[in-house]
């Protein structure tokens, strides 16, 4: 049995050729439950005793197993991978995404940085724990989940709900997206900690209206009452409002390389913003809540007035600002109107202090003296937001040294997803002592 830094790169690799793509769709849906029995396996020849379970439909596989600490009265803490991917097409890969290639210094493949870098960096972890019979300070709760892909439905919010057993005691939850660097200026490497993220909130528009003949004079349209909501909606900039996390991120940023984040405009906010680089788009999206319209749909002929027209429109809210959101989209839609919510998973925010935040800070400066953590908010959601709901502080922190120039951000759920080999056994030292002292 190796050392973790000797296996990780290999337990990725087999980890990426393990086709556990999540479509969306139960029917095609089918390889996480390979994915889980790797893990489980894996977990077992070293001693653990595992549980896999199925959560809310055939074949949706998680695993879990808890390694018990120095201080069974400390709370425990959560330590959580998702093992689905989300869908590729091949023929636009440099090499076969299930390859799980090695080669110029990266692991190659779907999955390479979402997530299964981290999985295996958790998973050698724990082979390595129970091998060498170490014990952490606190219970460790190590968790390799289903369908985070498609918001967790069948994965994490299902196991929250129906197993919270499984989470007993766990106060902290450690997971993705974060702890890549980011090199600014000459020498200078800030590592994000995720302590917030936005909320997923899908919302249908609808509009009734009168039908009619196409060839009328016809001003109750649903379609065009509908457009032009539409339209208003999608053009509309929401205030900048800085929570936080994102206010701690431009603060450190600041004090780092003397960028300063004006807020009195937006355009002038978005312009120091573009200075970061690859991640800003990410970052700009936190300044804000957006609202986008992504689907439409109404009628069934060319010359039939329909009485109903639809919108979907994709809506991500900032922490805090469910309500005055919701009162801005009803001034903007207007009375004819109707919306409801098709998904909402809330936003979340954790403060970027206490003793797990230091741990993580120490250890990354361990490994790299030039390192800073800073909070961030994802414009996105992970599994925090089905642990969020049990109580748990949510951190995101996957540790990776990266060199100055890959744009790391384009490559989750991007072609030619890879990481580097250096950056893998960088980060399961990294994540070492942080699990050692956590
Ligand atoms: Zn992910």
């Amino acid at each position: 049995m190796g050392r973790a830094e000797d296996e990780v790169v290999t337990l990725t690799s087999e980890l990426i050729q393990i086709d556990s793509q999540n479509t969306g769709d139960l029917a095609t849906t089918t390889g996480e439950a390979e994915a889980a029995a790797y893990v489980d396996a894996k977990l077992r020849e070293v001693g653990y005793e595992t549980e896999v379970i199925e959560s809310g439909a055939p074949g949706r596989h998680n695993v879990f197993a808890r390694l018990a600490g120095a201080d069974p009265d400390r709370p425990a803490l959560l330590v959580h991978g998702h093992l689905d991917v989300v869908p590729f097409d091949e023929s636009e890969w440099s090499v076969h995404p299930l390859s799980g290639s090695v080669q110029d210094g990266y692991v190659w493949g779907r999955g390479a940085v979402d997530m299964k870098d981290m999985d295996a960096m958790i998973l050698a972890l724990a082979r390595q724990f129970a091998a060498e019979g170490t014990v952490p300070p606190r219970d460790i709760v190590f968790a390799f989940l289903a369908d985070e892909e498609a918001g967790g439905a069948y994965g994490s919010h299902w196991l929250a709900e129906h197993r919270p057993d499984l989470f007993e005691g766990c106060t902290e939850a450690l997971g993705e997206v974060g702890g890549f660097s980011l090199t600014l200026g000459e020498d200078v490497r800030v590592y994000p900690v995720m302590t917030a993220e936005k909320s997923i909130a899908w919302m249908k528009l609808r509009v009734r209206s009168r039908p009619g003949h196409g060839s009328m004079v016809h001003d109750e349209n649903a379609v065009t009452i509908l457009a032009e909501a539409v339209a208003r909606l999608g053009r509309h900039r929401f205030p900048l409002v800085l929570t936080e996390s994102v206010q701690g991120f431009f603060d450190e940023i600041t004090e780092l390389t003397g960028i300063e984040f004006p807020t009195d405009s937006a355009a002038a906010l978005d312009g120091a913003v573009a200075k970061l680089g690859g991640v800003a788009r990410v970052v700009g999206a936190t300044t804000r809540d957006t609202a986008n319209p992504t689907m439409l749909q109404a009628g069934y002929k060319a010359n039939v007035i329909p009485s109903v027209a639809e919108a979907t429109v994709d809506c991500r809210v900032l922490p805090g600002r469910q309500e005055a959101f919701e009162r801005e989209l009803d001034e903007l839609l207007g009375p004819d109107v109707e919306r409801e919510w098709i998904r909402n998973l809330e936003a979340v925010e954790t403060s970027f202090d206490g003793d797990l935040v230091d741990v993580m800070t120490r250890a990354v400066q361990e490994e790299d003296p030039r390192a800073h953590t800073l909070p961030y908010m994802m414009s996105g959601g992970t599994d925090a937001k089905a642990f969020v709901k049990l109580g748990m502080r949510c951190f995101g922190f996957a540790p990776l040294r990266l060199p100055p120039d890959l744009d790391f951000t384009a490559l989750f759920h991007g072609i030619d997803e890879r990481v580097p080999v250096d950056a893998l056994t960088f980060g399961t030292r990294v994540l070492e002592r942080i699990l050692l002292r956590a």
